[in-house]
């Protein structure tokens, strides 16, 4: 083995479709660990078998046949109050979810001969406090120290280690099994400035695969006459086979699909045999294509940024290995641009995350890398103006005051309003708001309204106000995370808070 000073503290990357585990090795990028079949990506699927819960492959392998006890995708509902009765055990998103990082917790600690203690475990920018708190649990439940929750584009970018470059801007177009998420980043002074957020949450790799399953179906009833969509084992079958000649078309020009005995009728078994072009292929996905197109334009509009404003591409998941999806990209951004794939797309946000877990464990020190608050944050006073607590570009965690007052004699409560200011100069929005009670009788103006933001290393926001004399307090969580493309909001503005920045 390789000289490790012993790392107690992993990189995961937790993801949609597909887990990685990454241990942090001295004088080298972090391993990408194999799981006990061999493989370094272990699918994010769960079941429950025999009063025994099966991780990855297994539980993917045996869906068809235990469908309503199999869960996938369950990233996409973290932080919601969804839960499944699987063989009379109730699960939540969380205890799905820690299952998988148990799994991941065991790959590792078979590799390195020891116990894992802790994990820095990635979550899409985009992920708002619900989910990253979901997040944070399913790491204590598996027995994880979540030193860090961090951001996957940030994370990839850091693999790359493209903050010790040049200042630059980034796009990291993150393309996976499900999901497309773009992200512009700053990269200035070894800080990571997330400039904005894009992309479709239902938009993947599975959709390249459903467009083969479905002409391979439309080929079979041409050919033999069933429908293979009414044998769902066969079904099941032509899913896998789908997506391992979309993997193979993203290497070779032709393949084919070949599912011997695929199924049987009274006449006897039938067998799938078809070819399967790239040039079919691309041709069948050119509408995904626009789609990708038409999200890349609204996410560039909505971070208020053109194409020229990109200095590199950074190509993340397995989806972006795709030859016609590469092709996009370098027709939709000018020449000059640099592409960065040279590392395996699949497993940079898991190298990523190693990276980090290394500085976390002492292993790596050189690494100078900051994740920096991409809005101004504050709040509203009783003008309706924007009071600036923290500003963009400072490097969390960190924590900040500032002493509020009442604007009316025997006022009893002031409303707290919290904002950010968004890409656009004059657009803020409304993170949320409280209402701190029970103030003692005093003249307006005389009161000390003590308002503390801070934000925590995993970028949760929390706010504080306190009436310093009489020590009446509140305080709230909040999500600080940039919202996506077309998911911003202007502030209500049914009741504006009545406070007055006291001057100093
Ligand atoms: P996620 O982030 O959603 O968990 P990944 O980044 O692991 O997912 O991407 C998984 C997707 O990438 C799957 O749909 C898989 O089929 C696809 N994929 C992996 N390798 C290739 C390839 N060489 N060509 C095309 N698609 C690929
Ligand atoms: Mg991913």
């Amino acid at each position: 083995m390789t000289d490790i000073l012993k790392p107690t503290i992993v990189g995961i990357d937790l993801g949609t479709t597909n887990s990685l585990v990454s241990v942090p090795v001295r004088d080298d990028r972090p391993i990408i660990v194999a799981n006990e079949r061999g493989e370094r990506v272990t699918p994010s699927v769960v079941t429950i078998q025999q009063n025994e819960i099966l991780v990855g492959e297994l539980a993917k392998s045996q869906a068809v046949l235990n469908h309503e006890n199999t869960i996938s995708l369950v990233k996409r509902v973290m932080g919601g109050d969804q839960t499944w009765n699987c063989q009379g055990r109730e699960l939540t998103p969380e205890s799905v979810s820690s299952e998988i990082l148990k799994y991941l917790k065991g790959v590792a600690e078979s590799y390195l001969g020891y116990e894992v203690t802790g994990a820095v475990i990635t979550v899409p920018a985009y992920f708002n406090d619900l989910q990253r708190e979901a997040t944070m649990r399913a790491g204590e439940l598996a027995g994880l120290k979540v030193y860090k929750l961090f951001n996957e584009p940030t994370a990839a970018a850091l693999a790359y280690g493209l903050q010790r470059n040049n200042d630059d801007h980034l796009l990291v177009f993150d393309f996976g099994g499900g999901t497309l998420d773009i992200t512009f980043l700053e990269v200035k002074d070894g800080a990571f400035l997330v400039q904005g957020v894009g992309g479709d949450t239902r938009l993947g790799g599975v959709d390249f695969d459903r467009l083969i399953v479905e002409n391979a179906r439309d080929y079979f009833k041409k050919i033999h006459g069933p429908d293979l969509f009414a044998d769902p084992l066969a079904y099941q079958q032509l899913l896998s086979h789908a997506e391992k000649a979309k993997v193979d078309l993203s290497a070779v020009k032709e393949t084919r699909i070949m599912i011997p005995y695929v199924t049987v009728t009274k006449k006897g078994p039938l067998h799938l045999n078809m070819p399967l072009s790239r040039e079919t292929l691309e041709s069948l996905a050119a509408p995904i294509l626009d789609n990708i197109h038409r999200i890349l334009q609204e996410s560039l509009e909505s971070a208020n940024l053109d194409p020229n404003w990109v200095g590199s591409v950074v190509l993340v998941g397995g989806s972006s290995r795709i030859p016609c999806v590469r092709r996009l990209l370098a027709e939709t951004f000018p020449t000059g641009v640099t592409f960065r794939y040279d590392l395996n797309p699949e497993e940079i946000v898991a190298i990523g995350a190693g990276v980090l877990a290394g500085v976390m464990a002492g292993i790596y020190h050189e690494i100078d890398f900051r994740d920096v608050i991409s809005h101004d944050l504050g709040i509203e006073d009783d003008l309706g103006e924007f009071v600036k607590l923290i500003n963009r570009g400072a490097s969390y965690p960190l924590e900040n005051d500032r002493l509020f007052t009442t604007t009316r004699d025997n006022q009893t409560e002031v409303t707290v309003h919290v904002l950010q200011k968004a890409e656009l100069e004059d657009e803020l929005i409304s993170l949320g708001h409280f209402t701190v009670g029970g103030l003692p009788p005093a003249k307006a103006g005389e009161p000390d309204i003590k308002v503390t933001f801070s934000i925590d290393q995993h970028g949760l926001l929390q706010v504080r106000a306190e009436e310093v004399n009489s020590g009446v307090k509140h305080e709230i969580q909040l999500t600080l995370h940039p919202k996506r493309a077309g998911n911003t909001r202007r502030p209500d503005d049914s009741k504006t808070v009545s406070k007055e920045p006291q001057m100093d």
